[in-house]
């Protein structure tokens, strides 16, 4: 392996992993306070100029696809569908030749409502995070009474054909650790594809806590209670979620297990701040401006260029368990989770 990262071609790093996943962070304001995300008073939010505009947004994409393999973009936040032009984005994205495969992640509010527009715009999946089925939970881990909006946004979303729909879940420890088998029942139910991810160190209050995490192998135990859980045969290349078949199968569920099963050898992921900056983990502690670049005139083989850089310093992994470990300085919801 060379010392200096390569002049053209896809995005690698020194360890040979390529990214291919591009996540777009479109927003960091949200709907929501949910409390391992956000405080409740919100966040200093991003001002106007410091955001990138859609064509900003959409010119730093088509040079991921079209000058640096990237094949699967994702829109996330912050909240996407509060973004004005989220449709637009989308369809923008998806007229890209080659074209990425399209999906958002989401807490689901407005989804019933948008959803045909997205899926008509070129949106092929969702992901939805829904960490509780009872309404007054929810409205205490999120801090809005809003439970309804996103059972319809799930409706929504897979009558409008965005599927799979994928639900994604955090537990916590005596706030919703009782409701695995109860999550998984419900996505069952409904056809929809669960995966619960371990609590990360990504609070913008500081207040995550190894010994209280409720971890993938807790996660497994509880959900073997009700489910008999086999190996999902189905090669796993670069998902960070483990699966298991339910039942024989065929349906799945996943365990994303960040912090005590760590995936980053296999890592194909790159990301977009909403202010543009590149990120080559959610854990980084350093990140490359392109929106100064692009603002100053920079020419798409430049903006690639400098891609190219900044994923090649990508460090071989996390290190969450490291003494040194730092949290980044952003929180979960201004990166884009
Ligand atoms: N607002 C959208 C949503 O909630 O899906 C998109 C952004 S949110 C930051 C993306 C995902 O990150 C959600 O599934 C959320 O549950 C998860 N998340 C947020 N903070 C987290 C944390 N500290 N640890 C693990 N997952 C977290
Ligand atoms: Fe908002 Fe998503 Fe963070 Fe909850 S997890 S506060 S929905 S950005």
């Amino acid at each position: 392996m060379s010392v200096a990262p390569p002049t053209g071609g896809v995005l690698v790093d020194r360890y040979g992993r390529v990214a291919r996943d591009l996540r777009v962070s479109l927003t960091d304001k949200c709907n929501l306070r949910c409390t391992y995300c956000m405080p409740a008073e919100g966040l200093p939010w991003l001002g106007g100029p410091q955001l990138l505009t859609d064509d900003e947004v959409i010119r730093l994409i088509r040079v991921a696809v079209r000058q640096l393999g990237v094949t699967e973009v994702r829109f996330t936040g912050g909240e996407p569908l509060i973004r004005p032009g989220l449709v637009g984005i989308v369809a923008a994205v998806a007229a890209l030749d080659p074209r990425p495969r399209l999906s958002v992640t989401t807490n689901g509010i407005g989804l019933e409502r948008m959803a045909p527009a997205l899926r008509a715009a070129g949106l092929d999946r969702v992901n939805v995070s829904l960490d509780t089925l009872h309404r007054e939970r929810f409205a205490r881990l999120t801090r809005r009474d809003r439970l309804p909006d996103v059972l319809a946004g799930l409706a929504g979303a897979a009558t409008a054909g965005l599927t799979p729909v994928k639900v994604n879940s955090v537990l916590m420890r005596g706030v919703n650790d009782d409701e695995a088998p109860a999550l998984l029942r419900f996505a069952l139910d409904h056809g929809y594809e669960l995966r619960f991810i371990e609590q990360m160190p990504l609070d913008a209050q500081h207040g995550w806590d190894r010994a209280s995490m409720v971890t993938a192998a807790e996660i497994l135990t509880a959900l073997r209670t009700a489910y008999a859980l086999s190996p999902d045969p189905t090669e796993r290349g670069a998902a960070p979620a483990e699966t298991w078949l339910v039942d024989g199968g065929p349906a799945r569920v996943g365990v994303i297990g960040t912090v005590t099963r760590p995936f980053c050898g296999d890592c194909d992921r790159t990301r977009l701040t909403a202010d543009g900056q590149i990120r080559n983990c959610l854990f980084a502690t350093e990140e490359s401006d392109l929106r100064g670049a692009l603002r100053a005139g920079a020419d798409d083989a430049e903006l690639a260029r400098r891609w190219r850089a900044a994923t090649w310093g990508k460090r071989a992994g996390h290190g969450i368990d490291d003494p040194t470990f730092l949290q980044p300085a952003r929180p979960m919801s201004a990166i884009g989770g």
